[in-house]
């Protein structure tokens, strides 16, 4: 029986919010959507003009979208931007007119393999005008002159995203980077915003305690990373030891993670063994499957190494890119479950450290109240993880790689390494 929390009602709810505002690359969608979070988490809001060169790149004239029809010969609206957002072509260009049929065919977009949905088409750098809509719609237009009329703006402008930092203690940065580009689709892609935000809040209601700071990146996708790396590479270089880049994470399917082109940096490491130590079932995609931001993160001389973890893979379930990705697609549970499983890696990311044994041979436990004085099976295993701690624990194995070798969850680990750290008998290497 799945279990309504507080957590899950609120982060659903913020979805449900956000799931109407028709997004694009720029525009009001955006804003009106940072906006929004901006109630949970403390965006900081840049705009950067179109025309900026941006790496090999080019800021796009901002589009805007106030209203979209398709009107039959018989008068009825048979397309109707007002019913779905995803009947427009993203970034269509203004146009108002009558057509025939067979020209108004040339610009409409369908999805023959799956009929009774709408997909999601965008014509971000061509110009053009278009509608997307069912294919079993399209099957049913009759010939006659159609009305279109596409009350959109595209012209200079600017490109909108967001960020902030949490800081830690120490300035290591670890980056969490989602993107608000898509129109009304709750998986792909407002469970990454969603689930971003409530990780901040999280974070933040526990600032006291990080070891390290957090970025938060509220971006369009590509050309929002692209942007935002041209602006900020130098001090992420410096500073970031890898992150994620969080979308579809609202769907009840297994957890799935895409590495990085290493597939053993820290995130890598960090995200198999939490998966392998916390859910029987999931799926590890290599970098070759990639297709979000991750692309730029990991971009032969950015090497930031973010990952991704996931629910269903974007591009891998039917109902993506859809209409069928819709409100019903995605569950308050599977987003608090998310949720807490990017807890619980981020928990990892600050508590595991290198150690080394400070006393040369076997430490003698007993003397400093640490050995076990009865043998019980549960004494037993405790004293031995405390022993493998001390035992692996030579100055360059860290402990995810002593859990490793020893077969035992990371966080096992914490606890005894406190417990040595104050009996000095380790030191951070
Ligand atoms: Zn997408």
């Amino acid at each position: 029986m799945a279990i309504v929390t507080e957590t899950s009602t609120e982060m659903y709810s913020l979805l449900k919010e956000l799931f109407p505002i028709c997004r694009s690359l720029t525009g009001d969608g955006v804003r009106k959507t940072l906006s929004v979070l901006q109630r949970y988490v403390p965006l900081k809001i840049s705009e950067v003009a179109s025309g900026t060169a941006v790496f090999d790149w080019t800021v796009p004239d901002e589009w805007n979208i106030k209203d979209a029809f398709v009107r039959a010969p018989s008068g009825e609206k048979v397309i109707d931007f007002k019913s779905n957002n995803l009947h427009i072509l993203g970034y269509s260009e203004p146009f108002k007119g009558e057509v025939t049929l067979s020209e108004l065919k040339q610009h409409l977009y369908t999805s023959p393999e799956k009929p009774d949905l709408i997909p999601y088409v965008t014509s971000y750098y061509k110009r053009r005008w278009g509608f997307c809509l069912k294919h079993s719609d399209f099957l049913n237009l009759k010939d006659g002159r159609y009305e279109v009329e596409i009350d959109s703006t595209l012209k200079p402008g600017s490109l909108t995203y967001a960020d902030f930092v949490i800081p830690g203690k120490t300035k290591k940065e670890i980056i969490i980077s989602t993107y608000v580009c898509h129109p009304s689709m709750a998986n792909n892609e407002l469970s990454g915003p969603v689930v971003s935000a409530f990780l901040a809040k999280h974070l933040i209601e526990h600032q006291s305690s990080l070891k390290h700071s957090y970025r938060f990146i509220f971006i369009p996708e590509t050309i929002g990373s692209i942007t935002y790396l041209s602006r900020n590479l130098e001090h992420l270089k410096q500073h970031a030891i890898g992150g994620y880049v969080v979308t579809c994470a609202g769907d009840p399917a297994p957890f799935s993670y895409m590495m990085t082109p290493s597939e053993n940096a820290l995130v890598d490491r960090i995200t198999r063994h939490v998966l392998k130590n916390s859910v029987e079932h999931f799926n590890l995609y290599d970098f070759s499957t990639r297709g979000s931001d991750e692309r730029q993160y990991n971009a032969p001389g950015v090497d930031l190494n973010l990952g991704s973890l996931m629910r269903s893979k974007y591009a891998e379930y039917k109902e993506y890119h859809t209409s069928a990705d819709d409100l019903s697609f995605v569950t308050p549970q599977a987003l608090e479950e998310s949720l807490n499983m990017y807890i619980k890696c981020l928990d990892v990311f600050e508590n595991n450290a290198t150690y080394r044994c400070q006393v040369l041979c076997e430490p003698q436990l007993g003397k400093r109240g640490l050995y076990p004085t009865i043998s019980t099976r549960e004494s037993g295993i405790s004293s031995r993880r405390m022993t493998n701690l001390l035992a692996y624990s030579n100055g360059e194995r860290d402990l995810l790689e002593i859990a490793e070798k020893t077969r035992v969850p990371v966080w096992e680990y914490f606890p005894i390494a406190k417990q040595l750290l104050e009996h000095d008998l380790i030191v951070e290497a």
